[in-house]
């Protein structure tokens, strides 16, 4: 079920709802986006065209902010709770070691992803972590990053660069990796590598 809230199509779903259509995205091996839509992003939106297609062609838009959920109730859409990039992030990956999903985080201050992956392979062994990279690379790294992401395959792309930016790079370059799912997870690995 979706709700619409200022033309933004959000997915009624909880948390368990919410990991398996994911699961049903990644398993089928092609690109995907998911947003993770706060209040801040949803009033962008109203007034930049670029961030409002962003919420379009998402795949999946979770309420990431207990206003998104209070206004979706209010709509009568009874959401039963908010999901946030970083525990969507730590559910999905608590899930990959089973799937065989590899993972890769793109994101934060160099040194930030790495640390925040040792974390996660230290809490979950077995995670098949495709690779990290920090994001602050420049326009003239982009290409190479984007050819080494796609040789690599991830099923699952974290983007860490602060929301729109993450998810702007989500949407240009998703299809060129090909086989990702990706989300955008803001400080998440401020938080997990913290
Ligand atoms: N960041 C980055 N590259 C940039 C700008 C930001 O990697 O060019 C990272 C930054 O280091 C931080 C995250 O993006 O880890 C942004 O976190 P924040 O909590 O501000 O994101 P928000 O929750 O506002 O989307």
């Amino acid at each position: 079920m979706k709700v619409s809230l200022l033309g933004v199509e959000i997915d009624a779903l909880g948390m368990e709802e919410t990991v398996e259509r994911v699961a049903g995205l990644i398993n089928s091996g092609r690109p995907h986006r998911i947003l993770t839509i706060n209040p801040e992003f949803l009033y962008q939106a109203q007034f930049e065209e670029r961030i409002m297609k962003l919420a379009q062609k998402a795949d999946l838009i979770t309420p990431d902010g207990i206003g998104i959920v209070w206004a979706c109730r209010l709509a009568g859409f009874p959401v039963k709770e908010r999901i946030t990039g970083t525990d969507l992030m730590l559910r999905l990956v608590e899930r990959a070691s089973p799937e065989g999903w590899r993972v890769y985080l793109l994101g934060g201050a160099p040194g930030v992803a790495e640390e925040a992956a040792k974390k996660l392979q230290l809490q979950y062994p077995g995670l098949n972590l495709a690779g990290t990279h920090h994001g602050y690379f420049k326009d003239n790294e982009e290409e190479l990053l984007v050819k080494k992401i796609k040789e690599l395959k991830p099923h699952l792309l974290f983007v860490a660069l602060g929301a729109p930016k993450q998810e702007l790079w989500i949407d240009q370059h998703i299809q060129e990796i090909g086989t990702a799912t990706a989300i955008g997870v803001g400080g998440s690995f401020d938080v997990v590598s913290g």
